[in-house]
């Protein structure tokens, strides 16, 4: 069955003036918070190095003028309905949404079994490979002919991997009503011929299997020897207090060599300092761009187009951030699509301006793309389980509508 989206707000008058006020507010906020730029760790949704992880006692600023969903979507309640009884019809769904532990191996099997369910609309390849050898996976869904595109990267931090499982069920949703799905007047199959979605499920395969399975999801002594090393170091400054090496890791944020991913981006990567050896977190690596998790999603960026928009997908927070003092316009129309974001999940709008070395920095500041990092749950990660049906509820869509945004 068809799902009963709503009739949204975009295309009429009032949202247009609400764009145009978004976009002024935008400007002003700019001018505002270049006193205030932060270069160094203690943003709130990255908690500082302990284990287990704790909230940062200094959470960012919200923007209080972001919208409501009530205000942005009317009636999304009547929509979470329908991708509720999705996400629990089970008999034929591919992704398994309830374990918590989603591997990088169920990963690839899923994304191999949508493209032979739907072999018309998806695809998938190999942008690079890890640190230890994993392939790092691009869904490719809809038209890749088509003149837009939209790119999104899950699962960079190791321990925030219901990212990824996220990601898939997003991609099996849209595939699932391909044929009768219909938003604010926009068919599904019109969208994804208009737009091709380009989807990482999982941007960082050896860290999130680290988090996982610890040790043992390495064949390499080498690599293994090195993160044990790293333990042993964490452990000695006092940023962990577990008793042994795999406790630790389920806290793991970075790559198999111990470089935060999302830390290690060519994007004023000089000026971020967190700390200066291989760590569980916030380590930005010997030299921007070194890892080649890094690398593969700076090539794939490259590789496109049109891109319309990089939506970065994290678990912390509920917050959606976007501003790293990018230029004036682009600034304006990336508040404005976060704000669309904030509107449709219920998630605050940051207002700070916040610079580290992150995949978003990189796409925004060297690229000129409209790039923001939604922070999809909330508490101490890895989040269980049972925080998939909010997250679930408040996301479902939400590729589509970033599609839809740029159509109105
Ligand atoms: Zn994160």
């Amino acid at each position: 069955m068809a799902p009963s989206m709503p009739d949204l707000e975009y295309g009429q008058r009032g949202y247009v003036m609400k764009r145009f006020l978004a976009a002024a507010l935008a400007l002003l906020l700019a001018l505002f918070s270049s006193s205030c730029i932060r270069l160094k760790p203690g943003y709130g949704a990255e908690e500082p190095p302990t284990s287990p992880p704790t909230q940062s006692t200094q959470p960012p600023t919200e923007d209080t003028t972001s919208p409501t969903p009530d205000s942005v979507f009317p009636a999304w309640k009547d929509v979470s309905e329908n991708a509720e009884c999705f996400l629990t019809d089970t008999q034929n769904a591919v992704v398994d949404c309830t374990k918590k532990e989603y591997s990088y191996l169920e990963m690839a099997e899923d994304l191999e079994q949508l493209c032979k369910k739907y072999p018309k609309h998806l695809s998938y390849s190999s942008i690079g490979r890890s640190v230890a050898g994993r392939e790092i996976y691009v869904a490719v869904l809809g038209n890749p002919d088509a003149p837009r595109q939209i790119l999104v990267s899950a699962g960079i931090h190791a321990r925030e991997y219901l990212t990824p499982l996220l990601a898939m069920k997003q991609i099996e949703y849209m595939l699932a009503y391909l044929d009768t799905g219909d938003c604010n007047g926009f068919s599904y199959a019109s969208i994804l011929q208009k737009y091709c979605f380009y989807i990482v499920p999982i941007s960082n395969p050896d860290g999130i299997m680290l988090s996982q399975e610890g040790l043992a999801s390495l064949t390499d002594t080498e690599l293994s020897n090195g993160l044990i090393s790293i333990y042993h170091k964490d452990f000695a400054a006092g940023l962990t207090t577990e008793p042994n090496v795999n406790e630790y890791l389920k806290y793991w944020k970075a790559n198999a060599v111990g470089t935060d991913l999302n830390r290690n981006f060519d994007a004023l990567w000089e000026q971020y300092d967190a700390i200066s050896r291989p760590s569980m977190l916030r380590y930005k690596g010997p030299t921007p761009n070194s890892e080649p998790e890094t690398r593969a999603l700076i090539a794939l960026t490259e590789r496109l187009t049109n891109i319309q928009a990089v939506v970065c997908l994290h678990s912390q927070g509920e917050v959606v951030y976007w501003n790293c003092g990018q230029s004036a316009a682009l600034s304006a129309d990336t508040r404005a699509f976060a704000s669309m974001i904030t509107g449709r999940t219920g998630y605050r709008l940051i207002a700070e301006q916040n610079n580290d070395a992150s995949y978003s920095d990189w796409c925004a500041l060297k690229k000129d793309l409209i790039a923001v990092t939604v922070e999809t749950g909330n508490g101490t990660c890895p989040l269980e389980i049972d925080q998939f049906d909010k997250i679930w509820k408040n996301n479902f869509d939400l590729l589509l509508l970033c599609a839809i945004y740029f159509e109105t």
